[in-house]
């Protein structure tokens, strides 16, 4: 948590990670803490990109588009063909938001199932 809320993004990004690391055993109350980190990742990655469209050659339809951060535009789902980031910041080989929501998700799940 002290990692997430530090402000700084790269600091976020380890606490993104340290989530998905395993305690020796859990209690109760990490479910309870889980559900609170998993909330606060949820309102704290957002889009840093920007979406926009874009005319298209040889068509009338405008097709959606990001915009990087560095500057760069390119296409929705793609990662940045000028700094490899996608739209929430975050590179091909790093720990994605939303797959550490999924697996505490899980986590919460398989805790309450086996936690008196
Ligand atoms: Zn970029």
């Amino acid at each position: 948590m002290e990692l997430l809320k530090s402000g700084n993004f790269q600091a976020q990004k380890r606490g993104v990670r340290v989530v998905t690391y395993d305690k020796p055993f859990y209690k109760k109350q990490d479910m309870q803490d889980l559900q609170n980190i998993r909330e606060y990742i949820q309102e704290t990655f957002v889009e840093r990109g920007t979406r926009t469209t874009k005319k298209q050659l040889l068509s009338s339809k405008e097709k959606e588009v990001w915009t990087c951060e560095c500057g760069k535009t390119n296409d929705i789902g793609v990662y940045c063909s000028g700094c490899g980031q996608d739209i929430y910041g975050f590179k091909q080989n790093e720990m994605k938001p939303a797959d550490v929501d999924n697996y505490v998700g899980q986590k919460i799940g398989l805790i309450s199932e086996y936690v008196e």
